[in-house]
């Protein structure tokens, strides 16, 4: 991977959670490229340790922990862990999220005829609402309240959380998911407030649409075609493609970077194409 610009992490704790993971792990990547020492912390404890000797290999500094974001015992044997082989924590990543199938309806406007016949509205189970809302929420706080607790006593430290298109206007079928990162956004805004009298920024980056090995599926059919969702998606977005999931890094560093960015405090990035700031007209 080549960074986008330069910049000097060297000797910074960075503990990225969901680093087994797409998004994350290519974050992690990327910081250990500017010096910073890594932390991957995933419940897929193999995909975190895989990435970390990824990234050693590459001559990075890197390690892979078992975390259950939603689980405060397990974040702090993860930080505990993490202090005794880096030090505490610069820099958090709170990347761990997704959807759930069970928060999702089948259609994308609610007719009667569908009662019976597909998952409505009316049928979106609670437990897969409450464990949406539970991962991206209480999946960011729960490692916030861990991590932040050793940011207090650095000059300079940076939480970064990660939203969503769906935080400024839901997209169809997934309210949770929705929901959820809505409350990312807003959390991001309160967190940086109530910190703004310490040396802890925090700020949001919110992905537009990214092809990744998990939503190649959904995005283009067996022969190379876009399927129907892609011809919505871009067609709602300006620069009419998606993103390359690399073009995140140049805002994630940007943020982190305290040369860069001392005076940015609760902002949510939109790296959409335009795709937030267009009305469909
Ligand atoms: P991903 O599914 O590849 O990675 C998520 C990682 O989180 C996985 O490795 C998973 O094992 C881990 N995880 C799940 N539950 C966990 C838990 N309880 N504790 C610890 N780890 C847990 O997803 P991604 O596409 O890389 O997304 C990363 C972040 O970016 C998520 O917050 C996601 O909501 C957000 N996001 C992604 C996109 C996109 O287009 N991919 C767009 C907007 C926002």
């Amino acid at each position: 991977m080549k960074l986008p610009f330069e910049i000097d992490l060297t000797g910074k704790v960075c503990v990225v959670t969901g680093a087994g993971g797409v998004l994350c792990s290519m974050f992690a990547e990327a910081l250990a490229k500017t010096g910073a020492k890594v932390a991957l912390l995933d419940l897929n404890v193999d995909a975190a340790k895989g990435y970390a000797e990824k990234i050693n290999a590459d001559g990075g500094i890197a390690k892979g922990y078992e975390c259950n974001v939603l689980d405060k015992e397990s974040i702090e044997k993860a930080h505990d862990e993490i202090v005794k082989d880096f030090g505490a924590c610069d820099i958090l990543i709170n990347g761990a999220g997704g959807n759930n199938p069970k928060a999702t309806t089948d259609n994308e406007y609610f007719t009667p005829e569908a009662m019976g016949n597909m998952k409505t509205f009316f049928d979106l189970d609670k437990s897969g609402v409450e464990f949406v809302f539970n991962l991206n929420f209480l999946g960011t706080l729960l490692p916030t309240q861990v991590f932040a607790k050793d940011m207090l006593e650095k000059e300079d430290a940076s939480i970064i959380n990660i939203s969503s298109m769906n935080a400024y206007t839901p997209l169809t079928k997934i309210p949770a998911y929705s929901g959820a990162k809505a409350a990312i956004s807003n959390f991001t805004k309160w967190l940086a407030v109530h910190f703004s009298k310490t040396n802890i920024r925090c700020n949001a980056i919110a992905p537009g649409f990214f092809v990744t090995k998990q939503n190649e599926k959904l995005l283009f059919n067996e022969d190379g075609t876009p399927t129907a969702r892609t011809g919505k998606i871009l067609g709602a977005t300006p620069m009419d493609r998606f993103g390359k999931a690399e073009e995140l890094i140049g805002t994630l560093l940007f943020l982190v970077h305290k040369d860069a960015s001392s005076f940015v405090n609760g902002v949510v990035i939109p790296v959409d194409g335009g795709f937030s700031a267009y009305s469909g007209v």
